[in-house]
């Protein structure tokens, strides 16, 4: 056979680059690889299939163990409606989001209603009546410019009498500064949690995958000004690999819910830690 042991450094400085492209960060890619290169070994993985198989149990393992204590189920308040609150810098995709996973919601039986509380970006609300015409789900709306928590406060309120086992609101991500955006999403947090007994069972924070390391940045910023339970990361069809779920997950702990993986409605999955992996070096 030829020199083997070359070979073997050409693969794993290739997977490092590999890793490094993906958006896992050049920390993260080193350790890992690292750590593969002696796995690999250790296991006398040979052949591509068995590379390739330890590579992904070790991206697996890495990333379940930034977050022993996390839940990456979505949560339900046990009697009235839940609400999901999505948060994001602009474009990242939360109206998207929202229409597609209002859909599949409304699919598995559930009824559900959508607040358009992003009153900031012009054509926000439109987008959502859209999705909502589409698929055949209520939306509340205000008038432009409107206080985003009037919005949300008519959302609760129209949740609750039609019996909605799920509310959606769209909000704006202003990241002018992190006090206004904290402000706002504390004052739309109260006016929930005035009219219904908890506080959203979840807060969706969208991440743009095709953004690299600002989505971790946004990530922090977020975390910092509200209390979030979970990304969905967009726009996974692209070329982006997602990578930077890594760094989320070490660094800030948060679970990744969903993906999504294109405009249409079907384009949303939960999240497969194994799938992602794959994916990080397919
Ligand atoms: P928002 O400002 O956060 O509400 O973002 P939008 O929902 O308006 O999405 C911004 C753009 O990204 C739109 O053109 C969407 O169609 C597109 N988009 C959202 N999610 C995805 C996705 O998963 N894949 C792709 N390819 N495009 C997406």
């Amino acid at each position: 056979m030829a020199n083997f042991r070359s070979v073997d450094e050409d693969f794993f400085e290739e997977l490092e680059e590999t890793l490094i492209g993906a958006d896992v960060g050049a920390q993260t890619a080193l350790q890992l690889t690292d750590e593969l290169r002696n796995e690999v070994k250790l296991q006398n993985a040979k052949s591509k299939a068995d590379i390739s198989r330890v590579i992904i149990d070790k991206l697996v393992e890495h990333y379940r163990s930034q977050g022993v204590n996390e839940d990456a189920s979505m949560h339900f308040a046990p009697e009235g409606p839940t609400v999901i609150l999505f948060v994001g810098v602009n474009g990242v995709g939360k109206t998207t989001t929202i229409g597609k996973m209002s859909a599949r919601y409304k699919a598995e039986g559930k009824k559900v209603v959508l607040a358009a509380a992003d009153t900031f970006r012009a054509g926000a609300t439109q987008q959502l009546q859209a999705w909502g015409e589409r698929n055949g789900i209520p939306v509340v709306a205000g008038a432009a410019n409107a206080d985003p928590a009037s919005v949300v406060y008519d959302g609760v309120k129209t949740a609750i009498e039609t019996n909605a086992d799920i509310l959606f609101v769209d909000t704006a991500g202003r990241l002018q500064n992190n006090v206004n955006l904290m402000q706002e999403l504390a004052k739309m947090k109260r006016i929930i949690t005035r009219e219904l007994p908890n506080e959203p069972q979840e807060v969706l924070l969208a991440l743009d995958a095709t953004t690299g390391q600002n989505a971790l940045q946004q990530a922090r910023l977020f975390k910092d000004s509200t209390d979030v339970t979970g990304i969905v990361l967009t726009k996974l069809d692209g070329t982006a690999k997602g990578g930077i779920i890594l760094p989320i997950r070490n660094e800030l702990h948060l679970p990744v819910k969903w993906v999504g993986l294109g405009e249409q409605v079907g384009d949303l999955q939960p999240f497969d830690a194994d799938d992602f992996a794959k994916s990080l070096f397919g």
